[in-house]
């Protein structure tokens, strides 16, 4: 397998791409306002250093499905999603794609589908988390995938929480890499 980063805006500043073989997305370029740093990657893309590739369709849908099941679809944007869906589908190709996000939900979701990721010093998660969703009055617990809002059971107001935290090692260390 081959080493590839997959780097979000971040990553772009901190010009990920001179590292290792880059890609990123049109919906992270979208998100880049600064002009200079704008200038920067329309030169890394010219020099061969970055490429951007579009995301096949089916990997952006797994990857909207795992955050889903994680509980961090509502803080990911479509340039996050499309980030995750490339590495899927770089991880298809025969790739060993490396995600570049100060993110912690991307993160989250990365470590999800075990996927690698490295993010800025002081910028990892230590833990990976699945959220649910549970009546505080009966303790009924609900997959956080599900539409409901209130209890099946009583009728109160579900409430987010923590089903579980995982510590993650070795991951997610930019020194590490
Ligand atoms: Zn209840």
């Amino acid at each position: 397998m081959r080493l590839c980063y997959v780097l979000d805006v971040i990553g772009i500043k901190l010009r990920g791409y001179l590292k290792e073989r880059a890609y990123t997305t049109p919906w992270v370029l979208k998100e880049i306002k600064n002009e200079l740093l704008s200038e920067a990657v329309k030169g890394a893309v010219a020099q061969g250093l970055l490429r951007v590739r579009e995301v096949r369709k089916e990997f952006l849908e797994k990857a909207r499905e795992e955050a889903r099941e994680t509980g961090d679809l509502a803080s990911l944007s479509e340039a996050d999603l499309s980030l995750i869906g490339l590495a899927l589908e770089l991880r298809e190709e025969g790739e060993e794609p490396v995600i570049f996000t100060n993110d912690f939900s991307i993160q989250n979701v990365a470590s999800s589908l075990g996927l690698s990721y490295v993010a800025p010093p002081g910028r990892a998660i230590r833990f990976s988390a699945k959220w649910i969703l549970k009546c505080p009055e009966c303790g009924i617990k609900i997959p956080l995938s599900s539409d409901l809002n209130r209890c099946p059971e009583c009728g109160s107001p579900l409430r987010r929480v923590l089903l579980r935290r995982r510590l993650l090692k070795d991951r997610g260390d930019l020194s590490s890499v």
